[in-house]
């Protein structure tokens, strides 16, 4: 075999392989993107749109930080969340993450996305303490639990 049809070869498995994995991605549509759970419902959902354009779901907080801070081929442009009380999806750069509150998740202690002028209402009524994404550092059982 001839170097040009190797590579062709190489070419043309890698875009099978391509393809192969687009099309995975679309049956996982309402899956967490990390861990696989099904996304209870679109009020939980949380979104990472990618360098590239393409977009992830996950299922909470902690699965969404671990990708934005885990990125496998593409930067992180933008993560969307759901604002606490009012539920809209908002871009999480312009909201506050309160940890350790009880407020459950499905993936047990988690973020509460909450607007910054509605932090001190939650932290009096559920208790935590509050950072932004950039200082969200998971710990090690929340690394593990994919
Ligand atoms: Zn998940």
């Amino acid at each position: 075999m001839t170097r040009a049809v190797t590579r062709r070869k190489a070419l043309f498995l890698a875009l099978v392989a391509i393809a192969a994995s687009a099309s995975a991605c679309k049956k996982r549509v309402g899956l967490c993107a990390r861990c696989h759970m099904k996304i209870a419902d679109e009020a939980h959902e949380i979104e990472i749109e990618w360098a590239d354009g393409n977009k992830s779901q996950y299922d909470s907080v902690v699965c969404a930080v671990y990708g934005w801070q885990n990125p496998s081929l593409v930067s992180p442009k933008r993560m969307t969340v759901h604002e606490y009380y009012t539920g809209e999806p908002r871009d999480a750069a312009g909201l506050v993450f309160v940890q350790g509150s009880d407020v459950p998740s499905t993936m047990g202690d988690d973020y509460v996305p909450v607007d910054p002028a509605n932090v001190k209402k939650f932290e009096a009524d559920h208790g935590g303490h509050d950072m932004r994404l950039g200082e969200i550092k998971l710990g090690a059982r929340q690394k593990d639990s994919t």
